[in-house]
């Protein structure tokens, strides 16, 4: 399939840039992200690949004027690759795209990938922002899901990354774990507000299905938090990161201030994004585009067709409206009144029973005209959603 990047509608907006390197050095028990165990040949054909795939962003009119807000490097684990290998893709991009000044640069890392020679070459290099997937502070649990690393890694890679000048730093937290007790998440998120980060995730466990934990848990073979102790800890998190003077901005993740993940804003606000790399989707011109999934069969397409793209489709309007309702009240802020209800196609919130009820019910709120999810909501916030759509 030929790219088709020309434009429905005239954007001049500036867009992210997601790059995807889908090795890790073993696979989580949880994970259902396109990742594999990393193989250094395909390594080398897959950094020329995704040189070819950036080299040939160069034309399409629907990016052609516009600026990059963010480059994310995510995967995978991209520290898995040495730090002039990471450098070379940023600057490939950088030849190609012009860049906002200030454009936010993140590398997803994980602990034991990462020393300090390479995370000073990595800030040299232009990476503003590392995210470091601790999970968790208690090695047990951290070997139940399968890391690869242990918390003396992760705490001396959150350190190393401080040592070497970064001053953005995610940290990734875990809750709702095998045999994870609210003591334990209570000391990991005792050690993470500590550490004093600039933003931190806080994710539930998903039992994503065919995953190993997912086996396990049809068998009837790991014991998982039940839900009144899953939630009990997402408010925990919700409390002491707020005391912590962390912003919860979005329904998993909390910033200080002006630290909000500039990329993950993009896709929030429904804004436009470049895929690179196997997998990768795109969201374009009022097109969403997915690479071919597979390593080596993203790296055939683009040396036989110059383009790894496998799937095309141009949203309907009813999509778009959707998909922003969806996205937009994941954020705290929620949604400006007006573009609640345009999205809805209401006139009046009054009319819409679903609303009104989610509104009674103490689910949703106004406040300072916006329409948003409250506290109660953001337990069943995805459930409540789905009752909008
Ligand atoms: S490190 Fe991340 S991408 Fe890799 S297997 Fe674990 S969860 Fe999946």
């Amino acid at each position: 399939m030929k790219p088709n990047l020309e434009p429905r509608t005239l954007n001049l907006e500036p867009f992210g840039l997601y790059i995807h390197i889908p090795y890790c050095l073993s696979r989580c028990h949880y994970c259902d992200f396109n990742s594999y165990r990393i193989d250094s040949v395909q390594v080398g054909q897959y950094l020329e690949a995704l040189g070819q795939e950036i080299a040939c962003c160069v034309t399409p009119e629907a990016i052609r004027h516009r600026r990059v807000c963010s480059v994310f490097f995510g995967g995978g684990t991209p520290s898995i690759l040495n730090a002039s290998q990471l450098i070379g893709v940023l600057d490939q991009c950088r030849s190609v795209f012009t860049f906002e000044t200030g454009a936010e640069v993140t590398l997803e890392a994980n602990p034991g990938t990462v020393d300090i020679p390479k995370l000073l070459a990595l800030r040299e290099g232009g990476v503003t922002r590392l995210s470091l997937g601790v999970q968790a502070v208690q090695d047990r649990l951290l070997q139940r899901i399968g890391r690869a690393h242990t918390v003396h890694e992760a705490q001396r890679a959150f350190w190393m990354a401080r040592e070497a000048g970064f001053s953005n730093i995610n940290l990734d937290l875990m809750f709702g774990l095998p045999g994870q007790s609210t003591d334990d998440w209570s000391k990991t998120l005792d050690w993470a507000i500590d550490a004093g980060p600039e933003h931190i995730s806080a994710y539930g466990l998903i039992l994503e299905e065919g995953t190993p934990l997912y086996k396990e848990h049809r068998q009837g073979e790991i014991g998982l938090p039940d839900e009144e102790t899953e939630a009990a800890m997402y408010r925990m998190a919700i409390d002491r990161l707020r005391d912590a003077g962390l912003e919860h901005y979005e329904i998993s993740n909390f910033a200080r201030q002006g630290f909000q993940c500039r990329h993950n804003l993009v896709y929030w606000q429904h804004q436009e994004y470049l895929g690179i790399g196997a997998g990768a989707h795109s969201f374009l011109a009022g097109r969403r585009f997915c690479n071919e999934l597979l390593p080596a069969r993203y790296v055939s397409a683009i040396a036989e067709r110059g383009t790894a793209i496998a799937s095309r489709e141009d949203l309907s309007a009813e999509m778009l409206r959707s998909e922003r309702l969806m996205l937009g009240l994941r954020l705290r802020g929620g949604l400006n009144v007006q573009t609640f209800k345009d999205l809805l196609g209401i006139e009046d919130l009054a009319v819409s029973d679903r609303v009104t009820r989610l509104l009674d019910d103490g689910f949703l709120r106004l406040q300072e005209g916006r329409v948003q999810i409250t506290e109660h909501g953001l337990l069943v916030a995805n459930e409540l959603i789905v009752q909008l759509l």
